[in-house]
């Protein structure tokens, strides 16, 4: 093993063996560099390494650590590295406790819920006698929020904050939706998720000689990430360490980012305490450009519940390399020579007035880097933003890879409703779109006044006219059906965007959302953000068809990318085209949750606004700081570049840069061109950088 470009701290921590050990410090000070390390040396020290256990948070960190220790390992050596979740699924199948070994998916999960929550909200309509019909839809949505509270209740084993997490009208029924979702979980005789954790934690806790069999298997554990442990895997942990095990920690408060799962970062603290552990601390970035570094250090800085770390960046101050830019090649799109920078410097602010101008920035400003096998990614707060950027690109036939599993944004029952709209308005729809759009808002339509077949307006109309009802009444709905048939001829006389707008404004789709949304204001600002990233999709395409198959093909390939990540083979890489073909490597697009523990050299982080960074409408003092360490942990991957993009907004609809940028809109080393600020510019962009030569 080759030591020699370890600093001394890391070189102490490598090779302490007295105990339990605790490495606290900085993004890209080498704490992962540590432990691949000490893995090494421990092989060196004759360790077997079957005994040798490592664990990570996300499936892709332990992957990356696995291959960066197989890189540096001269043989493949049977090293156990895993997640908490796998680890804990192997305990249990080793130990026969599981019944099945498939686990149960995101829809298996839904499917369990739906009927229990459909049992609760019809109690709760008996209490208020308003009708249900239109929550259909909001259900799934509902159901993902209380699976997510469910998974936190059983990661935290605190049931009144899984409750608070829940909308108001679920709470009084969410301990009785725990419990019937349990029972409903057990009858299938498979396990969620989220079980494995607290499952393994009993069986350690209860079976004594399975508890000394995984002891006495695992003599060193080495934990990366440990800041994002939660109270039932550290009991687990705490479990499966003997006396004699060497256990070895390395965290960083400040990247603590999974509290709305349970994590809990004082559980450093606690491990600290009581398995007395030593502690070293990393001083230096060998990652990012001091630049990089030095702005990261000015956003984190701002928070108060932090342990104060020094970190420096190895890299000297900025050096010609990055003073001689090669802009015209990132504006005519053509290739630049790998290792130009931008003449931006290190880190860049760019304000836009709309999001798809945004998009079209990162596309011009990250293309020609594709091809330099330099690796960029952009990094979002949330997955419905990522697949409106991975959209974006699959249309411009640029390659690019998404591995976390998420479903199609065209899924969604927002999208799905507009698209019955438009269906019915350009002459193609069918009953079954009606059905799914007559009573988005309410016009007492219904199934029966439906009929079977083709939409006819006409037999509509009739059976109401039949129907034994008041004349003055009758006429009122007769109108009103007339007036729906009217609206709907009038969508097909206009081009999707205008189509969409008037399905939102003049047939009151967009109030019936609203209203849908109630007191739920976070809800209501994601749904907006869906729809004008909708309308922007929507005006890409000349007829409705085309943009359909754009749809299905899309949601295809996600299927398919995903399941090849899942086998770890390569992704396809969106259309055949001449740029596909010279071999560019793919952008990575990742929320920031994902991109956690892994580097890039370039990385773009758009929507830097309120309401995305931090996310949410109201977010109070403690989510606020742990929205700015997603902030701080999104920006300290990036290596040699970081573009930070906001939208200004327009004149109707103004938006708010994030409060995470005012540290680096404020900071004197800004250029001059912040004077020219204007939150309210028609065209990109305002932009701000870094002066490379001047220090943070
Ligand atoms: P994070 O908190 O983001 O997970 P980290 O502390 O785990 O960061 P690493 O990923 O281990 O940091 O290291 C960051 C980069 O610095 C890696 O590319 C690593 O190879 C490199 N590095 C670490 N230590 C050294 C060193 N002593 N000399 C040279 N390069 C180093
Ligand atoms: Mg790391």
């Amino acid at each position: 093993m080759d030591l020699t470009n370890a600093n001394e701290a890391q070189k102490a921590a490598i090779m302490y063996l007295c105990g339990p050990c605790l490495v606290l410090a900085g993004p890209g000070s080498g704490k992962t560099y540590t432990i691949t390390n000490r893995i090494l040396y421990l092989l060196e020290q004759g360790i077997p390494p079957e005994s040798i256990l490592v664990i990570t948070f996300m499936k892709e960190a332990a992957l990356s650590m696995q291959s960066r220790f197989q890189e540096m390992a001269s043989a493949a050596y049977p090293v156990n590295f895993g997640t908490f979740h796998s680890i804990f699924f192997h305990i249990l199948r080793e130990s026969h406790t599981l019944k099945s070994n498939q686990l149960l998916g995101h829809s298996e999960k839904s499917a369990l819920l739906l009927p229990i929550l459909k049992k609760y909200e019809t109690s709760q309509e008996e209490n208020s006698g308003e009708a249900s019909r239109e929550n259909e839809n909001s259900l799934h949505d509902d159901a993902a929020k209380i699976l997510s509270a469910i998974s936190y209740y059983k990661n935290t084993m605190e049931l009144s904050a899984a409750g608070e997490k829940v909308s108001g009208k679920w709470q009084p029924y969410f301990e009785r939706i725990c419990r019937d979702y349990g029972t409903a979980v057990k009858k299938t005789g498979r396990l969620d998720f989220d079980d494995m954790l607290y499952e393994c934690k009993m069986l350690l806790q209860d079976n004594e000689s399975v508890r000394m069999y995984w002891q006495s298997r695992f003599r060193h554990i080495l934990i990366d990430e440990f800041q994002d442990i939660n109270p039932v895997q550290y009991e687990a942990v705490k479990l499966l360490t003997a006396a004699s095990c060497q256990i070895f920690a390395v965290g960083d408060d400040d990247q603590s980012i999974y509290g709305f799962r349970g994590s809990r970062p004082e559980c450093l603290r606690r491990f600290s305490e009581e398995f007395q552990a030593k502690q070293f601390l990393l001083a230096v970035n060998y990652r990012s450009r001091h630049e990089i570094v030095q702005a990261s250090l000015a956003v984190i800085g701002e928070n108060k519940d932090r342990f104060e770390k020094q970190l420096q960046a190895a890299a000297k101050p900025p050096d010609l390399e990055y003073l001689t830019a090669q802009r015209s090649g990132e504006e005519t799109g053509q290739s630049v020579t790998a290792g130009a920078g931008s003449l931006n410097g290190p880190v860049a602010l760019y304000g836009f007035a709309e999001r798809d101008e945004q998009y079209s920035h990162m596309i011009q400003s990250l293309s020609p880097w594709l091809q330099t096998g330099e690796s960029c990614a952009v990094l979002f707060r949330t997955n419905a933003y990522m697949q409106n950027f991975a959209a974006r690109l699959k249309s411009a036939a640029l390659p690019y890879e998404m591995k976390e599993r998420t479903e199609s944004i065209y899924d969604h029952f927002i999208v799905q409703d507009i698209m019955a709209y438009l269906q019915i308005g350009y002459g193609q729809g069918k009953r079954e779109h009606m059905l799914r759009v007559m009573n988005k808002p309410s016009r007492y339509i219904s199934r029966e006044a439906l009929g079977e077949g083709e939409i006819n307006f006409e037999r509509i109309r009739a059976y109401y006219v039949r129907a034994p009802l008041p004349e003055a009444k009758k006429t009122h709905v007769t109108e009103e059906l007339l007036r729906f048939e009217r609206q709907f001829r009038s969508i097909g006389s206009f081009s999707l965007r205008p189509a969409i707008s008037y399905i939102l404004k003049a047939m009151g789709y967009e109030q019936y959302l609203k209203t849908l949304s109630g007191t739920d204001s976070d809800k209501w600002q994601e749904w907006l953000e869906l729809l004008d990233w909708l309308k922007e999709d929507a005006a890409a395409y000349e007829s409705l068809e085309e943009w359909q198959s754009f749809q299905r093909d899309y949601t295809k390939s996600l299927e398919e990318n995903q399941e090849k990540a899942a086998s770890g083979r390569q992704y396809p890489r969106g259309k055949e085209t001449a740029a596909s073909q010279c071999k560019m490597n793919p952008v990575q697009l990742l929320t920031v949750h994902g991109a956690k523990g892994l580097e890039f050299d370039r990385v773009w982080i758009p929507d830097c606004n309120e309401k995305i960074f931090p996310h949410g409408s109201m977010p109070d003092e403690k989510t606020v700081e742990e929205e700015r360490r997603i902030f701080y942990v999104a920006m300290t991957r990036a290596k040699k570049c970081l573009e930070l993009l906001y939208l200004t907004g327009t004149k109707e609809r103004p938006r708010q840069p994030s409060r995470f940028l005012n540290p680096l809109f404020s900071h004197s080393s800004i250029s001059s061109s912040n004077s020219q600020l204007s939150r309210y510019s028609s065209k990109a962009s305002d932009t701000f950088s870094y002066s490379s030569s001047s220090a943070i």
